[in-house]
């Protein structure tokens, strides 16, 4: 492995990896995917996945990740337990180094690593990930319909995060932790309408003390709020305070202030270096859901082709 050239190497195991491995394996190119610390990605962690489309049994994230990667691998990936520290990957020759020490030579890579949602790192939370704390309306929110949920943070995201929650939830809290805001004017216009009508309501200068459960779910949140402590009655807390980008390992490549490498040199894909390209939540900050992240999978996988010939 060590002294030969790979065509392709793919880096991550979530949906834009496993994509990209199915598209590359079906070209004939014979790809590599190195799987990182998190084998399935994000998704894995999740206990119920309603929208990929065609599964309709809203099977577990556990059991969707593993079935793209029998699909990748019985399509002849070869599939490496290993997290790549450190890149090289200006010249035609790109050098890749795992944890091993074993180091990759290719001609092109696809890097698939995902981001991370910021949590607020306390114990309460740990427990209920997955039973009622979440850190995506966008995947989750359905299972709210009707219920009272909090959105903690208090930039753009936190807000779509909270306006999106308004339209099937009973009641949307938005609790930050200062009284001002560093999101857009519009979706404050917008959340503020939502107060006004009763479907939501601000809770400021608060941060979490615990998030109150009886086990199974979530019932609420201990709040302290300036020098007291409040308990808001829930069902769910979306905490919308952040991604980071898995991103450390490739120095070279051009990234935006958050890290998110910047892609769009030529194909949608390419990152700033030729032949190496990205796809997923590794540099998208907007979309962030497996559908998009397989959709750019597909399409690095493509440019890799074209790349290639
Ligand atoms: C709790 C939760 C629930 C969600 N629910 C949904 C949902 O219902 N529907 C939906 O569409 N989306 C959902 N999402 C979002 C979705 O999981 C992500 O958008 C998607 O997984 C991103 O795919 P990705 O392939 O870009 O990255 P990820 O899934 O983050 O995978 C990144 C991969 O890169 C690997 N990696 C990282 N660093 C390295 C390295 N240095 N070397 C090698 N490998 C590395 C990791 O091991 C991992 O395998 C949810 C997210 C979370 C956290």
């Amino acid at each position: 492995m060590t002294d030969k050239i790979l065509n392709t190497v793919i880096i991550g195991s979530g949906p834009a990896g496993y994509a990209a491995a199915i598209y590359t394996a079906r070209a004939n190119l014979n790809p590599v995917l190195v799987s990182g610390p998190e084998v399935g990605g994000q998704l894995t962690t999740t206990p119920e996945i309603g929208n990929w489309p065609g599964a309709k049994d809203n099977p577990s994230g556990f059991d969707l990740m593993q079935t793209m990667m029998e699909h990748a691998k019985q399509l002849g990936t070869e599939m490496l337990s290993d997290t790549v520290v450190k890149t090289s990957l200006k010249g035609e020759v790109k050098e890749l180094t795992l944890a091993s020490g074993k180091v990759l030579k290719t001609k092109s890579v696809i890097i698939g690593t995902g981001a991370k949602a910021r949590y607020l790192g306390i114990d309460s939370e740990e427990q209920y990930k997955g039973k009622g704390v979440s850190a995506c309306a966008t995947c989750d929110g359905f299972f709210f319909r009707k219920k009272t949920v909090a959105v903690i943070g208090g930039g753009s995201a936190a807000f779509i995060e909270a306006l999106f929650l308004t339209n099937m939830c009973e009641k949307v809290y938005l609790v930050h932790r200062r009284e001002g805001f560093r999101a857009e004017k519009v979706l404050i216009d917008r959340f503020d309408e939502q107060v006004k009508l009763g479907k939501a309501e601000y809770v400021l200068n608060a941060t979490v003390d615990t998030i109150l459960g009886d086990g199974n779910s979530v019932t609420g949140v201990k709040l302290k709020q300036k020098d007291q402590f409040i308990e808001l009655p829930l069902n769910g807390l979306f905490v919308a305070i952040g991604h980071v980008p898995a991103t450390e390992p490739f120095p070279e490549l051009e990234k935006d202030d958050q890290g998110y490498l910047k892609t769009g040199f030529g194909t949608e894909t390419q990152t700033s270096i030729e032949g190496v390209f990205a796809a997923g939540d590794c540099c998208d900050p907007v979309y962030r859901q497996a559908i998009t992240s397989a959709g750019q999978g597909c399409k690095a996988a493509l440019d890799v082709e074209h790349f290639l010939m």
